[in-house]
């Protein structure tokens, strides 16, 4: 089925993730193909930490404001061209400073590259588990100076079986005396204690959090909590939490009643769309067009912008849903 013109959602996305691999080979002047191989997962990938090293290459060019700006509007017309009608695209200032951008610089290049497309795109603040606490707390009161100017939350992010989400409990009282929302990537490398903390910090929706289905009384707690699931399943694939795409939590989170939305993670890392995704869960777990809109409600009600945003968004939404379903085989 052709779902490209299908509206959707997306929360969980990652902006190093998800950078064109043909613009890393202009820049650095490399072979598409070799860069390709740097960039994209192939099936050598054992874990969550072989997965991270794929950002390596693209996190050289992502150091000055040219190239920020350039990456981000080029993920922007990307997002259109699939089909997105709102993101929220996540990153981690502190990672773009290694040639000497502010963090304040970083965030005002990404916000200056998306606002040359017209897509409504906010941005979420990555926190990193393997930098210091100083740094991150750098990178917190940078973030708390866009807000309500296309930052509208934080994330934690990184080598989550070997930096424990437990040991970022300060970092996350400091952000809610802000009152600014926040999500955590747990439960995808770690286990339900990772997704715990994560719920216990105050964090609205968890990154991934598939291993909730290992504990009943956890699966109640982040009902009880009304939280909502970023679920990326290629990605999730890619890190070998499941050998195979069939195996995936998915649709035991679905038929919970969990709050679950669909997302790619990293686009060009797992070398997938939000199109593509939609496609498999449809043909592998029989998920019905009316499942995948009912998740993507769910998105705009987790989403991290206002309640009257929310409703606005909502109406466009359903419109542009009723015009897909009317014009059935006419969407190719
Ligand atoms: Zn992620």
């Amino acid at each position: 089925m052709n779902l490209s013109k299908f509206p959707k959602i997306e929360l969980h996305l990652h902006l190093d993730g998800s950078v064109r691999p043909s613009t890393v080979s202009n820049i650095l002047n490399l072979n598409k193909k070799d860069v390709e191989k740097e960039m994209i997962v192939d099936t050598s990938c054992n874990d969550l930490n072989d997965y991270l090293t794929k950002f390596d290459l693209p996190l050289t060019i992502l150091q000055t404001k040219n190239n920020l700006i350039k990456v981000s509007e080029e993920l922007a017309n990307d997002l259109k061209k699939d089909g997105i009608i709102y993101a929220e695209i996540r990153f981690a200032p502190i990672l773009h400073t290694n040639n000497g951008l502010s963090c304040e610089e970083v965030i005002e290049a990404v916000i200056e590259g998306i606002s040359m497309v017209d897509i409504k795109i906010n941005l979420i603040i990555c926190l990193m588990r393997n930098v210091s606490e100083e740094d991150n707390y750098k990178v917190i009161n940078a973030g708390l100076k866009y807000i309500n100017n296309k930052v509208v939350g934080f994330d934690l992010a990184g080598a989550e079986a070997i930096y424990k989400t437990s040991n970022f409990k300060e970092l996350f009282k400091y952000i809610s005396k802000y009152n600014i929302p926040f999500t955590i990537h747990a439960g995808e490398a770690d286990g339900i204690d990772s997704i715990k903390s994560a719920i216990e910090f105050g964090a609205k929706r968890i990154g991934h959090g598939v291993r909730i289905m290992d504990d009943v009384n956890m699966i109640k707690y982040a009902k009880d909590n009304n939280i909502t699931f970023e679920v990326c399943p290629t990605s999730n694939i890619d890190t070998k939490i499941y050998k195979e795409y069939k195996e995936h939590a998915i649709k035991k989170m679905y038929e919970n009643n969990l709050n679950i939305t669909i997302n790619t993670d990293n686009r060009t890392v797992s070398n997938i769309t939000l199109t593509e995704e939609y496609n498999k869960l449809i043909n592998i777990f029989n998920f019905s067009l009316e499942d995948i809109k009912n998740m993507n409600i769910t998105a705009i009600n987790a989403s991290f912008i206002s309640d009257i945003d929310k409703e606005n968004l909502k109406q466009e939404y359903i419109l542009k849903y009723n015009k897909f379903i009317k014009n059935g085989e006419n969407n190719e």
